[in-house]
């Protein structure tokens, strides 16, 4: 399937319905960030894990984790239910060079973001059968198509 990048101003798309690659909900009504559901996954760094959550609102970069996390160091992250990576080895970091993460869409799409400290690299992609488009606009530094 080929993909499409989607432009949005940060904070305009919430993420309701974000999952794992199995199916399992990220979603976290008991910490709120922005006053909406956190995305809660499990981090890990150098051999330690512990939940982070992500604020769900789409470029909002925040987040909490009890981790102690510095700019520069990558997090892996996984499904805090079933263990799943969210590491989407097929798309890189234009920036980094590193695999980003993706949260899985309940249309299909994901939303990506890179798991360096730090880099605010991310974005939304969602499939369409138009592959000539898709490649078009598949570099994050495109302009709002
Ligand atoms: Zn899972
Ligand atoms: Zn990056």
């Amino acid at each position: 399937m080929e993909e499409i990048v989607v432009r949005v101003a940060p904070g305009k798309v919430r993420i309701k319905d974000g999952h794992c690659p199995k199916g399992c909900s990220l979603m976290d009504d008991a910490v709120k960030l922005s006053g909406v559901p956190s995305i809660k996954v499990e981090a890990s760094l150098e051999g330690r894990r512990a939940p982070l959550h992500l604020n769900a609102l789409y470029g909002v970069h925040e987040f909490r984790t009890s981790l102690p996390l510095r700019a520069g160091q990558v997090v892996e992250m996984f499904c805090p239910s079933c263990g799943a990576s969210l590491t989407d080895p097929e798309s890189l970091c234009g920036m980094c060079k590193i695999p980003m993460f993706a949260i899985q869409l309940g249309d299909g799409g994901q939303v990506e973001a890179c798991p360096k400290i730090g880099c605010h690299n991310h974005k939304l992609v969602v499939m369409d059968l138009d592959a000539q488009l898709g490649r078009l606009y598949d570099d994050e530094l495109k302009p709002i198509m």
